[in-house]
This record gives structure tokens, sequence and C-alpha cells, in this order.
């Protein structure tokens, strides 16, 4: 058990794969929410999402472990991997709340566009009482008139949605897949580590094998 008062950033996503924006994200939550901690949380079966398409779970966990490894701060939960069927947010939370206890503030830290369907989430009220949201965009990115309602909704609720722009969210896992598939570099884009997991592993390739390292 973490001690009682801390705060916990929870990083939901679905890593496919981790680059150098989520960890951008995460440092600048930590000094912006004066977090203790981040706990990456890849995504096991969410329901908005066709499986088929999305790697297997234990490159996206492995790739998150070998990122996150050389910061303190960062830690890496199989919470949504090692649950059985659909993943729903509100069962994270709940699940998390009751590992660090019931003291600990929890910060939800994802993607704005994600955090702009929240309403149609599971529970969509009670998740706005479990924790803090943190929306990550990039500086300059417009969300639209969505925005507005989406705050609007928060405020109801009594809570704010907390945006985060991120200039290093410009990087995208859709275009390292893409960079990847069309033979062109990942380097600087995502760690090392994770670079070299992926030709090791053959990810992101037309088809297994086929691709080599630019
Ligand atoms: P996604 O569609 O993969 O990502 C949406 C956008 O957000 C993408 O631009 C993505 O960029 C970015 N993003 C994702 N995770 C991020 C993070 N931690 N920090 C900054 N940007 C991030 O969305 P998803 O990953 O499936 O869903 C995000 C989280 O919301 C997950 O934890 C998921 O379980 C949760 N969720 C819950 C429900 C529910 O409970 N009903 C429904 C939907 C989503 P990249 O592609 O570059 O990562």
């Amino acid at each position: 058990m973490v001690d009682a008062k801390c705060k916990i950033g929870i990083m939901g996503g679905t890593f496919d794969p981790v680059h150098y924006g989520h960890l951008v994200t995460a440092e600048a939550a930590l000094g912006e929410f004066q977090l203790d901690q981040v706990l990456f949380v890849p995504s096991g079966n969410p329901p908005h999402k066709d499986p088929i398409g999305v790697t297997e779970t234990k490159h996206r966990y492995l790739m998150t472990v070998l990122a996150t490894v050389t910061n303190p701060k960062f830690e890496v939960s199989r919470v949504d991997i090692d649950r059985e069927g659909v993943t729903y947010t509100i069962e994270t939370l709940r699940l998390l709340k009751a590992r660090y206890g019931p003291g600990t503030e929890l910060y939800f830290i994802t993607g704005a566009d994600a955090i702009l369907e929240i309403m149609s989430w599971k529970d969509p009220k009670n998740l706005l009482q479990m924790a803090e949201f943190i929306a990550a965009t990039r500086p300059g990115f417009s969300l639209g008139r969505q925005n507005d309602m989406i705050k609007r909704w928060f405020a109801q609720q009594e809570k704010s949605l907390n945006i985060l722009q991120v200039p290093a969210m410009a990087i995208s896992s859709t275009d390292i897949r893409k960079r990847v598939k069309h033979g062109k570099s990942i380097r600087y884009l995502v760690p090392e580590t994770v670079d070299h997991y992926i030709y090791k592993n053959n990810l992101y390739g037309e088809c297994s094998g086929t691709h080599n390292r630019p």
C-alpha cells in the first residue's frame, strides 16, 4: 500500500507502440499536478475498439515496460491486460483505488480525442467522481465545438476537465506504425529499446519478417 495521501497519475492508452509523446505527457503531468507516480495502464479489451488490428497485449505491455524502466516515478500496470472481457475504465479506477487505498487521489491521463467521448463511457457520472481527468493535446490543436459541450458537462458534475498541451504529442502511434510499414525510420520517435523491440519482433510490417531497419 502506497502512502495515504498519494497522487497517482493513471496513463490509459493502447500504447501500440508507446512513444516519446506519451513519456513527455506523463512527465509533464507529474510536474503540473505534483503527482507522486505515473502508472501506465496498457489497454486490455476496451469497449470501443475492434481487437483485430491491435497488437498482442504482451508486445504492447513489454514495450511500455522498456520505455518506462529508467524513470523511478513511472510504473506499468497489468490491471487492464489481466482482466477478462471488456475493460471499462470505471472498473480500472475501482481496482486501482482498492489497491492504493481510499486516501489516494487518482488522475486519469489520456488523449483529448478519447476524453471527448467520455460521456459515452460506462457510468460516466461516477467515473468523474473517482478521478481527475487530464486530456493531452498538442498546442494549437482545436477540440472544436465538442470542447464546450464536454466542459459544460464536467461543470454540471462540479468537476473540471484539465487540458495539458504537450508539443511532443505531435508524435502518434498510427504514424509510427505507418513509418515502419513503409520502411521509414522511427529513430528519436520512440526510445531506442522500443525501436529494437519492434524490429526484433517484426511488428507493424506488411507480413512477418519482411521489414528491414531503415
Ligand atoms: P485511442 O483511440 O487509442 O487514442 C485516442 C487518442 O489519444 C490518440 O490520438 C492517441 O495517440 C492518444 N492517446 C492515447 N493514450 C494516450 C495517453 N495516455 N496520453 C496521451 N495521448 C494518448 O484511445 P485508447 O487508447 O483506446 O483509449 C484511451 C483510454 O481510455 C484507455 O485507457 C481506454 O481503456 C479508455 N477508454 C475507456 C472507455 C470506457 O470505459 N467505456 C472507452 C474508451 C476509452 P496515440 O495513438 O499516439 O497513442
